[in-house]
């Protein structure tokens, strides 16, 4: 496994991809410990849209942009909308979103940059988690998959975009996908099953797991698929591996919250920016 919890000294956990160069980019997706929300936001929110008293979540920002050597006002963040656009981040846009909702990247669901120092940041919680480093011309993305995004396939779009923008070579792309809610846990309904069926017709078996006459959606093993059709080698995909459902004690999980009988949860973050002056 390559992907770890590294403590920090200001007692957060950073989810880390190793295969990712730390002389190259600064990332880590967070946890829910360390924070200051109350409960059902309990501790370390950081999304602004979810009913969080807004001056907790902006601490809890300034506490995780902090630990990763930002300040809150650099962050950018789209309000995420289960879509498949793509929004190439400049300078220009540095703190747009960071500390109010309103003033977020508009419906997007990934982010892509060349610009260093620029940290790249979206919510989850169950939604995947997907990690972009081009080691090779120097560029970074981010992208939001939930069932929608990942059969809209946002993480080849994400691929495509970095192409086109920055010259990305599917060799030279790292990609992890991160916490997030595991086929053990994510039972889906028959539209998704068939919408999946449409999209990857030669993958349903493997990606539909079916459990006492109930369907499971695999979204790790769709979104390194559709990495791999677009010519990602396998070793360049890191799956993280962990359940955010099964882990709710670390991850914030929307479908754990629902077995609970709470309407809302808080977000976790995946952030990620290119180093360098
Ligand atoms: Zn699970």
């Amino acid at each position: 496994m390559s992907y770890l919890l590294r403590r920090t000294e200001e007692n957060l956990f950073h989810g880390k991809f190793t295969t990712f160069p730390d002389d190259l980019v600064t990332h880590a997706i967070s946890t829910r410990i360390g924070g200051t929300s109350d409960k059902p936001f309990n501790s370390l929110n950081l999304a602004l849209h979810v009913g969080d008293d807004a001056e907790k979540v902006l601490a809890n920002r300034k506490i995780f942009a902090s630990s990763l050597g930002f300040k809150l006002e650099d962050i950018v963040t789209p309000n995420q909308v289960h879509g498949e656009n793509i929004f190439r981040v400049e300078e220009v846009h540095r703190g747009r979103g960071s500390q109010s909702y309103d003033d977020s990247i508009k419906e997007t669901d990934a982010l892509i940059t060349n610009v260093k120092n620029l940290p790249l940041m979206l919510c989850f919680a169950d939604c995947v988690p997907i990690m972009f480093v081009d080691i090779e011309n120097g560029a970074v993305g981010i992208a939001h998959g939930g069932w929608k995004g990942t059969l809209k396939k946002i993480a080849a779009k994400t691929f495509w975009a970095m192409k086109e923008n920055f010259g990305t070579t599917a060799e030279n792309c790292l990609v992890g996908i991160g916490p997030s809610i595991g086929a053990c846990c994510y039972e889906v309904g028959e539209n998704v099953v068939e919408t999946c069926a449409e999209i990857f017709p030669n993958n349903v078996d493997e990606l539909i797991i079916k459990r006492d006459g109930k369907n499971f959606l695999d979204l790790w093993a769709a979104n390194k698929i559709q990495l791999m059709e677009v010519g990602l080698p396998a070793q360049n995909i890191d799956v993280a591996g962990e359940c955010t459902c099964c882990n709710a004690n670390w991850y914030f999980s929307y479908r754990d919250a629902r077995k609970n009988n709470l309407t809302e949860t808080g977000r976790i973050a995946a952030l990620i920016a290119l180093k360098g002056i």
